[in-house]
């Protein structure tokens, strides 16, 4: 409290943790950042070119990671929505955005949909070797000829007796390579629009599941990207994942979990590159003093730690929605819009602080903005969160 007498000094160490968070969340934050640095970030530089190993799944597996809201009984952690932020947040330590999707596909992508739909048959030989870190999980929404547009997906489910006969494509999927199963979308009734679609959850060893082509990218090279074929797949009548009909709900429900996760990785690795570059920014010098000296160079940070800490505002009180038994789409969709704009515009302006060292691979920062590019498109386009936001007022 200010007196007469008390000279207030701006607080700019502080370290307070924010509200949604606890002294668990932070013993939480600990071991998984230590985890990542030691096991994780020595590797990033090699598994660009390899992609990453499967054993990460085993390692994280073994130590909770993957199943850090999930109940007990299942395996999990039984912790809330905000351990899965800080898993996301804390990924970005190692220095890889491609590791960091991989995982995020499989704890916050395909595996919420089986622990919510699915029955206790599916959780228990899904779920729960999912979070062991024994079964490796992909999620196909996306087709050659349906992206944004989830509606036009043409990849049929047909009823033959007790089975469904599965025929389509699906790309773009992340650890498709590497996946034992995979959450796909499908139409059951190409006649009933939304209400025709149905998610299925199939093994990806079964006969007529062709994992065609390892697609290359612009960044994300430690993830395996794939090109999938389905031809005559047979399921039985219990893989069907959720209600029949109600596929289209249940993958649009699954998205905002995405969205938002992603979001906070963009803030996270938004930060990193951040810091790193200011460290750069006080030790380089030019004409005779630390680039970081220069008003100009100097804006560049109060313009980029702004938009950091709006964009985290934004996703830590949406996440706080989220866990409050909201289920806020807006609000989700205004935090990826963001957090993937300007992560995108901070890695871009590190370049410019790192002069010629930010277009060489050896600084790390060329890599960020590639990996961090794939937000605006991925899990919902820019366009996309737009109009989700823009139709939410009735327009
Ligand atoms: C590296 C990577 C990993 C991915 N991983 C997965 C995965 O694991 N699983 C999965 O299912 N998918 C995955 N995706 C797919 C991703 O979600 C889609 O690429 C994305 O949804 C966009 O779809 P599209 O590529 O077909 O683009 P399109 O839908 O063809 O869009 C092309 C352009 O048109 C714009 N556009 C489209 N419709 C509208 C509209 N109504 N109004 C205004 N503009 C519009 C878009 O915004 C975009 O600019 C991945 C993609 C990439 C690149």
């Amino acid at each position: 409290m200010a007196t007469t007498d008390t000279v207030l000094r701006p607080d700019h160490a502080s370290r307070r943790r924010h509200f949604i968070f606890t002294e668990e969340h932070d013993q939480l934050r600990e071991s998984i950042g230590s985890f990542v640095e030691k096991e994780l970030q020595p590797h990033a530089q090699e598994w660009e070119e390899s992609t990453f190993p499967n054993w990460v799944f085993q390692r994280m597996g073994e130590l909770g990671f993957l199943g850090l809201s999930y109940p007990e009984e299942y395996g999990g952690q039984g912790g809330d929505y905000y351990c899965n932020l800080v898993l996301a947040e804390e990924m970005t330590k190692s220095n890889s955005g491609g590791l960091a999707m991989g995982v995020a596909v499989h704890t916050d992508m395909a595996t919420p949909p089986i622990f919510l739909f699915g029955t206790e048959e599916q959780r228990q030989r899904y779920l729960v070797p999912a979070i062991k870190g024994e079964k490796i999980s992909c999620l196909g929404i996306t087709e050659p000829d349906a992206g944004s547009d989830v509606a036009g997906t043409k990849t049929r489910a047909v009823r033959d007796g007790d089975e469904y006969v599965i025929n389509g494509s699906k790309t773009y999927i992340t650890n498709g390579h590497r996946a034992d199963f995979i959450v796909l979308v499908t139409k059951t009734d190409p006649d009933a629009g939304y209400d025709g679609f149905s998610l299925f959850l199939v093994d990806m060893d079964l006969p007529g599941v062709i994992r065609e082509k390892k697609l290359e990218k612009l960044g994300m090279h430690a993830s395996d990207t794939a090109l999938l074929a389905f031809q005559d797949v047979r399921v039985p009548a219990e893989a069907i994942l959720g209600q029949e009909g109600k596929g289209f709900y249940h993958i649009m429900w699954e998205l905002q979990g995405e969205r938002l996760i992603g979001a906070a990785g963009c803030v996270a690795g938004a930060q990193r590159c951040f810091d790193r570059t200011l460290e750069f920014a006080k030790e380089r010098t030019a004409f005779g003093r630390p680039i970081g000296r220069f008003q100009v160079i100097r804006h560049k940070f109060a313009e980029m730690a702004t938009k950091i800490e709006s964009a985290r505002q934004l996703v830590y009180t949406t996440a706080w929605r989220h866990q409050n038994g909201e289920y806020p789409v807006r609000e989700i969709s205004m935090a990826k819009l963001y957090a993937a704009r300007i992560a995108v515009e901070v890695a871009d302006e590190c370049i410019q602080v790192h002069g010629g060292a930010g277009y060489m691979k050896e600084y790390g920062v060329e890599r960020v903005w590639r990996d961090m590019r794939l937000n605006r498109i991925g899990a919902g386009t820019d366009e996309i969160m737009l109009d989700v936001i823009g139709r939410s007022y009735g327009l």
